[in-house]
C-alpha cells in the first residue's frame, strides 16, 4: 500500500511516499481502508522532532474510511461500516490500524471528507467550549487564529451557545470567514495590537476566556485581555512554544487561571468520546456545523500540505486523499 514515511526528522521534504505492507489487525484492533486523512498541526511537531516518536514513522492519527477487517475480540463493528477516529496508528496511508476503543461510526449523510474534517478539530472545539471553560449565553471569548481548523469550528460552537466571539486572524479574507462562522469581530492581529482592540471591543472589561492556539506570539497579550478571574486555555503553539513563565504574574493580572489542555484527556473514556464525536458528527449531518474542506491534497503531496499549513496559507481543514 501507499503510505507516507518519515525516516528522519526535519522539514516537509522528510515526508516520503513509501510502499509498505498492509497491516494485520491484532487483538482489539480494526483495519480500515482510509478514504480521507485529517492533517493536524501536531504532525508538524512530530515531523520536526519537537515531539518524540520512534522512527521510521507513518504520521497521522485522524482519518475516516471503511472497516476492512476485524482483529480478534472486536465486537460492535462489521466489515463495510463507515467509521472515523482520532486514535489511528499512522493515518497517512491507504490502510491503517486503529484500536476499536478509539473508533466511532459515521452517520450515513456525512461524507468521509466531512468526517475526517470534523473529528479532531471538532472534538477539540467541543471540549474547549463545553468543558475547559463551559461557555454560556452572554459570555465573551477571544479565539485566536479564528479562520483556522479549530478556530472556525470553535467560533461556530461558541456562537450557537450564545457567547460573543472575538477572533484574531492574519488577513482580510480570513476575517470574512471568521465573521461568517459567527464571530462578532475579527481583529487583524498582524496589523493591529489585539490586546488594545479587545479591550476597546469589551468596553475595557476584558473577556471571560481566551482560547489560544498560537502560543509564543500571543500568550502575554492573551493574559492581558482577560477580565479578573478569567481563564486562558492555551491549547497550541502554532507560532512556537511559550517560554517559562512566573506564576506570580497571574495574581497581578487579576487572579487569572491558565490551563494547557489536550484532547486525549477529554476523550479518555468511551462515553466522552461518543458524546463529543456524536455531537460534532450529528451537527455536521444536519448542516449545523459547517466544515471547510477546500484544502485537499493527494497523499503523495503530504509535504505540500505541511508547507501550506506552516506558511499560514490554509483555512479550515486540510485533508489528504489516499
Ligand atoms: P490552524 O488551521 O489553526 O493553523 C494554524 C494557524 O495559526 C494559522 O493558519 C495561522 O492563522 C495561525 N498562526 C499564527 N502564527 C503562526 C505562525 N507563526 N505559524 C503558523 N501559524 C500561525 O491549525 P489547527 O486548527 O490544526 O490547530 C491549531 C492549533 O491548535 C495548533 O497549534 C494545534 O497544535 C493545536 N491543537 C491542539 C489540540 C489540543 O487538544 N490541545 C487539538 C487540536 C489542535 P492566521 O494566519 O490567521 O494567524
Amino acid at each position: 500500500m501507499n503510505a507516507i514515511q518519515i525516516r528522519t526528522t526535519g522539514g516537509p521534504e522528510v515526508l516520503q511516499l513509501a510502499d509498505l505492507p498492509i497491516p494485520i489487525p491484532g487483538p482489539g484492533q480494526v483495519l480500515i481502508r482510509v478514504e480521507a486523512i485529517g492533517v493536524n498541526f501536531i504532525e508538524i511537531y512530530f515531523r520536526k522532532g519537537l515531539y518524540k516518536a520512534t522512527l521510521p514513522l507513518t504520521p497521522g492519527s485522524e482519518a475516516a474510511g471503511t472497516v476492512e477487517e476485524l482483529g480478534p475480540g472486536v465486537a460492535g463493528f462489521a466489515a463495510g461500516d463507515a467509521v472515523a477516529s482520532v486514535g489511528i496508528l499512522g493515518s497517512y496511508a491507504e490502510y491503517a490500524l486503529v484500536p476499536a476503543s478509539q473508533l466511532v461510526k459515521v452517520p450515513a449523510s456525512v461524507t468521509p471528507e466531512q468526517a475526517a474534517a470534523a473529528m479532531l478539530q471538532g472534538m477539540t472545539a467541543h471540549y474547549l467550549a463545553t468543558s475547559t471553560f463551559p461557555l454560556k449565553a452572554g459570555d465573551t471569548a477571544l479565539v485566536h487564529a479564528g479562520a483556522g481548523g479549530v478556530g472556525l469550528l470553535l467560533t461556530q460552537i461558541a456562537s450557537r451557545i450564545g457567547a460573543r466571539v472575538i477572533t484574531t486572524v492574519s488577513t482580510k479574507e480570513k476575517a470574512e470567514l471568521a465573521l461568517e462562522a459567527g464571530a462578532s469581530d475579527a481583529i487583524l492581529y498582524t496589523e493591529k495590537d489585539f490586546e488594545t482592540e479587545t479591550k476597546r471591543l469589551t468596553g475595557g472589561k476584558g473577556v471571560d476566556v481566551v482560547y489560544d492556539s498560537v502560543g509564543k506570539t500571543t500568550f502575554e497579550g492573551s493574559l492581558n485581555c482577560l477580565r479578573p478571574r478569567g481563564l486562558l486555555a492555551l491549547f497550541g503553539a502554532s507560532s512556537g512554544p511559550v517560554p517559562p513563565f512566573d506564576l506570580i504574574q497571574l495574581s497581578g493580572k487579576g487572579s487569572l487561571f491558565i490551563t494547557r489542555p489536550t484532547l486525549w484527556h477529554y476523550v479518555a473514556t468511551r462515553a466522552e468520546l461518543e458524546w463529543r464525536s456524536g455531537d460534532v458528527l450529528g451537527w455536521a449531518a444536519k448542516g449545523e456545523l459547517k466544515l471547510r474542506t477546500e484544502f485537499m491534497y493527494p497523499l503523495a503531496e503530504a509535504a505540500q500540505a505541511h508547507t501550506d499549513l506552516e506558511a499560514r496559507k490554509t483555512t479550515g481543514k486540510i485533508l489528504l486523499e489516499p
